[in-house]
């Protein structure tokens, strides 16, 4: 899988897992330290000195441009596989720039089980701005037809897979349909939960891929920031406008804290999806409806496979009783009850009650995210480990019954 990647990356010549921790400015394309620091410094300054009234040299003010975010703009352009990348101050932040090609009375498609925050965002803009959101379960690609206008449909976002019901897009076939139907629409797929190890959407027909640096990219919960990936460069000009604009990118010690992170995305990545998969497998043995695309029952298991080179380490699965629910993520111990996802630690949450409780609950309801729903996100712990920790819960939460088996 990863000789494949290694032959789509454009300026990369090695695997990704090895492309992430090696960085060639030897071309000269790159950022420069005089010093050739083997981690690009922290350059913690808002202004650049010109030579002469007249002579700009290439950084002026670090709203602009800055040479730790250059640098790691860069490093995350070879990985996404886009022409350039962007990085701003939260994943929140990349999607309201995104938001910002949107005109007042065009048009959004998204889909119906989409991050919170996303959610809140795009009722805003309905509210304030007369930009209009259809949401449409993005599972099944007709879905999308009664809503698309060869005008006014601008963007089409997408998440696969979603969170927390893991749902599968298939992104190639929508990014065809709409391309054909509304050549004014750019596909937009939010990426955070794959990360761009395991899934390069520019790749499957998406104009713009967007992931929460916060999550899997940083991967220890200690920074919040934003990337943006863009295939096509007048679109990359107008987002580099807005950010320049708005002054959202990402403050240089947030960079350079990001740039090490990505740098174990390989190893992290490698870790957590086994330890999922074991986890899946522990919780299917004991007759749990289980949510994963790396699980064969999952309906989608196939087509998630001819987009990604990995099941992910975010599952979920039902209990059938709310309070057995609550129980359960409240008597683990090493699951931490937590929001968000993609820390090296292992996490544990009822999205009902925590991530998505902003979505009202008749919302909620319509597109069928059920109030039992337990989600984890898996950590590098020792499987075993966390395996025993949710088999006690399972049992304090009278889940299951002592006496069966245990794995
Ligand atoms: C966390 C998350 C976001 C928002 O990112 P922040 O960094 O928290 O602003 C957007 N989309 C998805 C899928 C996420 O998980």
């Amino acid at each position: 899988m990863e000789s494949e990647s290694s032959q789509e990356l454009t300026r990369g010549k090695y695997s990704l897992a090895t492309e992430l921790v090696y960085i060639d400015n030897s071309d000269g394309s790159g950022i420069r330290d005089p010093y050739n620091a083997s981690s690009l410094p922290i350059y913690q300054t808002a202004t650049f000195k010109q030579s002469s009234v007249s002579q700009m040299g290439e950084f002026d003010y670090s709203r602009s441009g800055n040479p730790t975010r250059s640098h790691l703009e860069n490093h995350l352009a070879k990985i996404m596989l886009a022409k350039r990348a962007f990085v701003v101050s939260s994943g929140m932040s990349a999607l309201d720039v995104i938001a910002r090609l949107v005109k007042s009375g065009e048009e959004i498609i998204a889909g119906d089980d989409l991050y919170g925050g996303t959610n809140r965002l795009l009722s805003f803009l309905n509210k304030s701005f007369d930009i209009k959101t259809h949401h449409v379960d993005t599972t099944n690609a007709t879905s999308l037809l009664p809503c698309l206008h060869p005008t006014k449909t601008r963007l089409v976002l997408l998440e696969s897979p979603t969170n927390p019901l893991i749902k599968v897009s298939d992104i190639p076939k929508i990014a065809s349909v709409v391309h054909e139907k509304c050549p004014n629409a750019l596909i937009v797929v939010d990426n955070t939960m794959m990360s761009p190890y395991l899934q390069r959407p520019l790749k499957f027909g998406a104009d713009i891929v967007l992931h929460s640096g916060t999550k899997y990219l940083s991967g220890h919960h200690d920074l919040m920031a934003g990337v943006i990936g863009v295939k096509d460069e007048i679109v990359a000009e107008k987002i580099y406008f807005i950010i320049n604009s708005t002054g959202c990118g990402l403050a240089p010690f947030d960079s350079w804290l990001l740039l090490r992170g990505i740098k174990t995305l390989a190893v992290r990545i490698e870790k957590q999806q086994a330890n999922a998969m074991q986890i899946s497998e522990f919780l299917e043995y004991h007759n749990f409806k289980v949510m994963y695309p790396g699980s064969r029952s999952h309906p989608q298991h196939n087509l998630h496979f001819t987009m990604s080179d990995g099941p992910g380490a975010v599952l979920s699965f039902l209990t059938g009783d709310v309070t057995i629910s609550e129980r359960i993520v409240e008597s683990t111990k090493l699951w931490a009850i937590s929001v968000s996802f993609g820390c090296v630690n292992s996490l544990i949450s009822m999205p009902c009650r925590m991530s998505h409780a902003s979505i009202p609950a008749t919302v909620r309801q319509e597109r069928g995210l059920p109030e039992d729903l337990i989600r984890l996100c898996v950590g590098i712990e020792d499987v075993n480990d966390l395996i025993d920790d949710l088999y006690s819960a399972l049992i304090i939460a009278n889940a299951i019954s002592v006496n069966r088996p245990k794995n």
